[in-house]
C-alpha cells in the first residue's frame, strides 16, 4: 500500500502540499467530516454548509481526475466524531506505509498532528501549505530582531518579493500606501452592484438539510446561504468583484451603510481561507486592472495590501505567538458577552444592524468588524475569550489563524500591542461619520449623557479613564488624554456615571 493523504476541509486546493506527487494507483485520500470540527465552537449554520458542500465537491474534483478518496460523511453511523480518530479508522482500513499531511491552519489541529505518529505508529509528513505567499520561516527571519512588528514594513518586502504593483526604481505611484484615500462615506444614491450569488445545487442542499437537522440550535439562518463552494465559482465571484466593484473599493473601503451589507468589498475571504482561491491569482487579477486602466491605484493597493500584506502578516503572526497569543488579555477585560451579540434586543441601530446581517448572511465586511463590535467590545471591557469564540463562530471565514490576531489584536488590544501601536477605540462621532447608522437610531450620536445619549461616547470616554495609566505610556494616545485631563471634574464624573449605568442596565443583560 501506498501512503495515506489527508486533506482538511480548508486544504481544498489541487496544489495542496498534502497531494503533491500523488501516485493514484497507490495512495488514498483521506477527507472526513466530524463532529469535532463542527461542534468546537457553535459554528454559525451557513459557515458548517459552506465548508462540508465545499468538501463534499473538492472530494468529487479529485474523484474525476483519477483519484481514490476515502470520504466520511458526518451522518456515517461509524465515525467517531474526530480526525484523530477517523485517521486511525482509516490506516485499519488501507494499511498505509505512511501520513501525508499539511499544515495546519490552528494551533490545536497541529498539536493533535504531532501526536499521530506515536498514536498510529506511522510516519507522519506534515508539510508546509505552500498556499501562503510568505512562508513561516521566512515571516520568523523577518520578525527576529524587531522591537515592533508593524505591518507596513512587512507589507513593503512582500512588494518588493512578489513583485507586485512595482515600478523598476519603486512602487507604483511613487507612495506604498493610499490609505488616507480611502475614507469615503457612502454618498446617497450610490448604488454598489449586486455581488454574484449561487443558488444551493443538490450537493450543498443536502448538507443544508443535514446542518438543519443537526445543528437547529446554531446561530443564524440558512435562508440566503449563496456562497461559492467550488474553486470555479469562486473564480467568478473574484471576476465579478475586479469587473463591477474593485474600481470603488478604495473609495468606500471604510464606509458603512444599512441594508448594503457588501458594498464595494470582495467577498472573497472564504473561498481564499478554504483554498478554492488564491491569493496571489486575486493580486494579479487585480494589478491587471489597474494596467488595464480599468481601476484606480488607491483601489488595486488597497485590495493587495490586504491581501499581501494583512492576511500573510495575520498569518505569520499567530504561529509566531501561539499558544500563548491565544491567553493574553493585556486590558483586562472581563465583561461577558451581551445577549444582543447573538441576536437578543438592543436599541444600538449600528450593533443591531451588524448583528443582523451577520446573522442572514455570515458576513460582515472589515470596518463593520473592527469599528462596531470590535468597537463595543473593546470599550465595554468583554471577555477576550468569549470575543474570540463569538468571532469564530458566526462568520464564514472565520479559522482562528486569521481570526484571532484580528480579534485580540487589531480590535480588543488584548495582545497589548502586538499588531496595533494604539487601540482602535472610538466615540459614536467615528461611526456617524463613516455610516447611515446613527441617522436611524433610537440614541442621540451627539448627546454624551443623559437617556438618550449614545452609548459609545461615554463607553469612549470611560475606557481612555479606566486605561488612563497604561496609555500614558503610549504617545500615540496623547491627543484623548490631554482632552480626559482637561475635562472638567464633573463632566468626567457624568461620563463615568452614564458608562457605568449603561453597563449594568438591560442592553448589557449577558447570553441567556
Ligand atoms: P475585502 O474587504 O474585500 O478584502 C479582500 C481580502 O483581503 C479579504 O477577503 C481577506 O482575505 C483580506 N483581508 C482584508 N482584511 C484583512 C485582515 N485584517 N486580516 C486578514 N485578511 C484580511 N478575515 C478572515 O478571513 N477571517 C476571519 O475570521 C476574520 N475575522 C476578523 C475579525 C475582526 C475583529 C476583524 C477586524 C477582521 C477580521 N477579518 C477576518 C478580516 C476582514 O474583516 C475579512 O477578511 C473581510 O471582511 C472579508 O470580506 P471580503 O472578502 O469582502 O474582504
Ligand atoms: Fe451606534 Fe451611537 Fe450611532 Fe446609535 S448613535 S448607531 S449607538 S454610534
Amino acid at each position: 500500500m501506498g501512503l495515506l493523504r489527508l486533506v482538511l476541509g480548508d486544504q481544498l486546493s489541487h496544489d495542496i502540499a498534502a497531494l503533491e506527487g500523488i501516485d493514484p494507483g497507490r495512495d488514498v485520500v483521506l477527507m472526513a467530516e466530524v463532529m469535532g470540527e463542527c461542534t468546537y465552537v457553535p459554528h454559525h449554520k451557513q459557515k458548517l454548509v459552506l465548508v462540508l458542500s465545499a468538501m463534499r465537491h473538492f472530494a468529487e474534483e479529485l474523484r474525476a481526475r483519477g483519484i481514490p478518496v476515502d470520504y466520511i460523511r458526518l451522518d456515517d453511523p461509524d465515525n467517531t466524531g474526530t480526525l484523530s480518530g477517523e485517521l486511525a479508522r482509516a490506516v485499519a482500513r488501507h494499511r498505509p506505509a505512511g501520513i501525508v499531511a499539511t499544515f495546519p491552519g490552528e494551533w490545536r489541529v497541529l498539536e493533535a498532528m504531532r501526536g499521530w505518529e506515536e498514536v498510529l505508529g506511522l510516519p507522519v509528513d506534515i508539510r508546509e501549505d505552500v498556499r501562503f505567499l510568505c512562508p513561516l520561516p521566512r515571516f520568523r527571519r523577518w520578525a527576529q530582531g524587531r522591537r515592533q512588528l508593524r505591518m507596513e514594513f512587512f507589507y513593503r518586502e512582500m512588494r518588493r518579493e512578489a513583485g507586485l504593483l512595482m515600478d523598476p526604481d519603486g512602487p507604483v505611484g511613487g507612495q506604498w500606501n493610499y490609505d488616507a484615500e480611502n475614507r469615503r462615506r457612502l454618498e446617497p444614491g450610490t448604488m454598489p452592484p449586486p455581488p454574484r450569488r449561487f443558488p444551493p445545487d443538490p450537493v450543498t442542499q443536502g448538507v443544508m438539510d443535514l446542518v438543519a437537522a443537526r445543528f437547529p440550535g446554531n446561530f443564524g439562518t440558512l435562508d440566503a446561504f449563496a456562497w461559492p463552494v467550488t474553486a470555479a465559482e469562486a473564480e467568478a465571484v473574484l471576476a465579478d468583484f475586479i469587473a463591477h466593484r474593485l474600481s470603488r473599493f478604495g473609495d468606500y473601503q471604510d464606509a458603512m451603510a444599512a441594508g448594503e451589507p457588501i458594498l464595494f468589498h470582495a467577498l472573497v475571504s472564504t473561498s481564499l481561507n478554504l483554498g478554492l482561491l488564491s491569493p496571489r491569482a486575486c493580486c494579479e487579477a487585480a494589478e491587471a486592472a489597474f494596467r488595464a486602466g480599468r481601476a484606480p491605484l488607491n483601489a488595486v493597493e488597497g485590495f493587495i495590501r490586504q491581501i499581501l500584506g494583512w492576511r500573510e502578516y495575520v498569518r505569520g503572526l499567530y504561529w509566531l505567538k501561539m499558544p500563548d497569543y491565544a491567553r493574553l488579555n493585556a486590558l483586562e477585560a472581563n465583561r461577558p458577552l451581551p445577549w444582543s451579540w447573538w441576536g437578543g434586543e438592543t436599541r444600538m441601530n449600528c450593533l443591531k444592524q451588524v448583528v443582523r446581517q451577520t446573522r442572514d448572511l455570515a458576513y460582515a465586511h472589515h470596518i463593520q468588524r473592527l469599528m462596531v463590535t470590535g468597537n463595543f467590545a473593546l470599550l465595554a471591557g468583554l471577555d477576550p475569550a468569549q470575543v474570540n469564540e463569538w468571532y469564530m463562530a458566526v462568520y464564514a471565514d472565520a479559522f482562528e489563524w486569521v481570526e484571532l490576531p484580528n480579534t485580540h489584536g487589531m480590535a480588543i488590544h488584548a495582545d497589548g500591542g502586538i499588531i496595533a501601536s494604539k487601540p482602535y477605540a472610538a466615540s459614536g462621532a467615528y461611526i456617524n461619520r463613516m455610516s447611515d447608522y446613527c441617522r436611524l437610531c433610537a440614541y442621540d450620536v451627539k448627546a454624551a449623557t443623559g437617556p438618550e445619549a449614545c452609548p459609545m461616547n461615554a463607553l469612549y470616554w470611560d475606557f481612555i479613564a479606566r486605561h488612563e495609566r497604561r496609555f500614558s505610556a503610549n504617545p500615540r494616545m496623547a491627543m484623548p488624554l490631554q482632552t480626559l485631563r482637561k475635562m472638567a471634574p464633573e463632566k468626567r464624573d457624568a461620563l463615568r456615571a452614564q458608562a457605568a449605568a449603561f453597563l449594568a442596565g438591560p442592553e448589557m443583560r449577558p447570553e441567556a
